[in-house]
């Protein structure tokens, strides 16, 4: 039985978006050409990711475009204000602990990397800003495991009330880092000293990495991201 060959000039949807279309072209012709074998091994031989980046929806902070990763290098989770949530085995759907059981699990990374970000329209709902968008309030649920966390950067005094967003960003980085250890096989790779877990934030505005010293609980400047020169 042979495959369906796919045409050459599909008839597109009118509504396909034209911006998707031409991107996509620019990717063929680029830097899928350029990269063509390493697609080819990455598809006979499967992926096998060092790391995994937790990072946020937002459209500013891919960490493919940040990081200047290729294919089969990030294992890439991305949700609301990048938030791991806390271990709950209940039968549920949990999207992002799937992905996190098989990033840990099935490709053995070594790396988890929780990326926050600046101007982060998560954090800022965490915070209160703003009323539930619909009856459901589906982002305030899923916020809400940052609850007591943003109350303390709410009610403490030396935060300055413009600061509280990064503040949050930066706390929500550490909480996600948290939930990370209740994870069984997350815990148990940590201890044995088979995956390491850090964080990190993206300043949108001046594109600097900051990396956290989890010891110091500090969040430094990487060296080379210093904002550029206007
Ligand atoms: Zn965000």
């Amino acid at each position: 039985m042979t495959e369906p060959k796919a045409s050459l000039r599909p008839p597109l949807p009118a509504s396909f978006p034209g911006r998707l279309t031409t991107g996509y072209e620019a990717f063929r012709d680029g830097r899928y050409k350029f990269e063509h074998s390493r697609y080819k091994r990455l598809a006979a031989e499967g992926q096998k990711p060092q790391i995994m980046i937790i990072g946020c929806s937002d459209s500013r902070v891919s960490p493919e475009v940040i990081f200047d990763a290729g294919p089969g290098e990030i294992f890439v989770v991305r949700n609301v204000a990048n938030i791991v949530p806390p271990y709950t085995p209940d039968g549920e759907t949990h999207g992002t602990s799937a992905a996190l059981e098989f990033a840990v699990v099935a490709l053995a990374v070594r790396h988890i990397v929780i990326m926050g970000h600046g101007r982060c329209g998560g954090i800022a709902a965490a915070l209160g800003a703003g009323d539930p968008l619909t009856p459901t309030d589906f982002i305030g649920k899923w916020v809400s495991v940052l609850d007591d966390t943003a109350e303390r950067v709410r009610c403490d005094h030396a935060i300055a009330p413009s600061l509280r967003y990064t503040a949050l960003e930066h706390e929500a980085i550490k909480v996600s880092l948290g939930n990370l250890l209740d994870y069984p096989f997350v815990k148990a790779r940590v201890a044995s000293g088979d995956l390491a877990l850090h964080g990190a934030w993206f300043d949108v505005s001046e594109g600097a990495l900051h990396v956290l010293d989890r010891d110091s609980g500090d969040f430094a400047v990487l060296a080379g991201t210093l904002p550029l020169e206007p």
